[in-house]
């Protein structure tokens, strides 16, 4: 029998009407007899309600809190009202939503005595937007008559307690899915299982990270050992590159784990970076589909790409970077520089995107998110202050305004000509690299330009996964 998990994003359960055709969607795959998994996201725009309701409580504006509460209220509320026609099913799902509610007013009121937010608190706020969407999309299911049942996956997903981008714990979360997911599968019903959120192995409520219902279910599906997972969104697929920087976008019909998983670390909306690991490790396929447009086939992901003539497949971007410089001729055959440097920037919490040294060790560089940018910069000085003074190392330079971008396919593998097509085209466009990564599984190249130079360079470089590129 088909075992199929389903993922729906924010804006695929955002209002009633939407909501409507995820229960098409869902009704179709059950109804012809397989198992479905659904893994919810709040509704559009409630995570950030919540963010900024949290900060707020903590700042002591109370009427900023208050407001949300209504609005989450409401919204709920409305999506009983349009869709749960019986009144003694709408009443017992309204008191749920009523319920969670006057939770979240009780957190916000702790907020304002103790006037500082923290992770652990920041979680729990969060969960609320899918402990809502999940129960309302489960009551509106069983008014029209399909078995669904309702799960926090506080009792299926265990991490560690790294509150906003907790790690989750396979072996306890493998567990709780056989003890608790499973048997309600073999009683024939229809999960609908909040996404983003899990529990440490004490009880504290715990969040992927933002975005990470994409997660949830891959972790889910991977657990379950379903034959496929379905991740629907509100386009019809990875695509090319991102159509508001250059229209000719289009979807791409097969690409493999690899190749999604650059895209998706490298800027590319799609998933969330670690969706692909769980159900790569098991072999179960990926298809990313459009709540809105249901009869297109989307992008299938799995192991094996399609073969595409035009060996880079996509292009993405990522802005609002730093590149930090390292340079000084004595730093030459010194070990331990680039260690004590990348240890430097993880002490200040910044993430590390890309990396790249020319073999005359005289420099090398990396690129952080730019928020974090300064802080890297100063603490690489003071972690260098007595190589400095001895001229070892003469600069510690931080380029601000720049983007990451990068080409993807992994026909690039064993495919001469590539990387040279690619900087002869920023070269005919003027356009200055500033450096250049290519990971060794050769699935990707990487390189910083400046801001200014973004769209224009990522334009270029999208014809090369529109033309057939060796053609030439
Ligand atoms: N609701 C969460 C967010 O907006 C998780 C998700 O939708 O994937 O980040
Ligand atoms: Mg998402």
């Amino acid at each position: 029998m088909q075992r199929i998990t389903m993922k729906f994003g924010g804006t695929s359960v955002a209002s009633a009407v939407a909501i409507q055709q995820v229960m098409e969607i869902l009704r179709r795959h059950f109804e012809t007899g397989s198992q479905v998994i659904a893994v919810v996201s709040a509704l559009a725009g409630v995570t950030d309600l919540l963010t900024g309701a949290a900060r707020a409580a903590a700042e002591g504006r109370r009427s900023v809190w208050q407001e949300a509460a209504l609005q989450l209220r409401d919204r709920h509320a409305e999506v009983l009202q349009a869709l749960v026609r019986d009144g003694a099913q709408r009443e017992v799902a309204q008191g749920e939503v009523d319920a969670l509610v006057a939770e979240f007013e009780g957190l916000c009121g702790a907020l304002e005595v103790v006037a500082e937010l923290t992770p652990r608190v920041h979680d729990q706020i969060l969960a609320l937007g899918e402990r809502l969407s999940s129960r309302v999309i489960a009551t509106a299911l069983r008014a029209a008559g399909v078995q669904a049942q309702q799960f926090d996956a506080t009792q299926l997903i265990v991490t560690d307690d790294d509150h906003q981008n907790a790690n989750v714990e396979f072996n306890r979360t493998q567990v709780c899915i056989d003890r608790v997911l499973l048997p309600a599968l073999e009683r024939g019903e229809l999960p609908i299982v909040t996404g983003f959120i899990g529990r440490t192995p004490e009880g504290a409520t715990t969040t992927l990270g933002r975005g990470g219902s994409d997660y949830s279910a891959a972790l889910i599906a991977a657990a379950s050992h379903c034959n496929e997972l379905i991740i629907w969104t509100d386009v019809d697929g990875v695509m090319t590159t991102d159509p508001r920087i250059d229209p000719r976008a289009r979807v791409l019909s097969q690409v493999s784990y690899q190749e999604v998983g650059e895209l998706a670390f490298y800027g590319a909306k799609v998933l969330h970076p670690r969706t692909v690991q769980p159900v790569q490790e098991r072999n179960i396929p990926l298809r990313v589909r459009n709540t809105f447009n249901p009869e297109h086939e989307g992008t299938l992901i799995a192991s094996q790409s399609a073969a595409s003539a035009t060996v880079i497949k996509a292009v993405t971007s990522v802005s609002h970077v730093g590149l930090l410089t390292v340079s000084g001729s004595g730093m030459m055959g010194v070990p331990g520089i680039a260690g004590r440097a990348f240890l430097a920037t993880a002490r200040v919490g910044a993430n590390i995107l890309m990396i790249s040294q020319a073999s005359s060790e005289q420099s090398f560089c990396f690129v952080v998110l730019d928020d974090r940018a300064h802080a890297v910069q100063h603490a690489l000085q003071s972690e260098f202050t007595g190589e400095i003074e001895h001229r070892l190392i003469e600069h510690v330079e931080l380029l601000e305004d720049v983007v990451i971008l990068t080409v993807v396919g992994s026909g690039m593998r064993g495919t001469p000509g590539i990387a040279g097509r690619v900087f002869t085209t920023m070269g005919a466009q003027e356009i200055n690299v500033v450096a250049i990564a290519q990971g060794a599984s050769e699935c990707s190249i990487s390189f910083v330009v400046e801001e200014d130079n973004h769209e224009r360079a990522v334009i270029a470089l999208h014809e090369l996964a529109l033309e057939p590129v060796l053609a030439k």
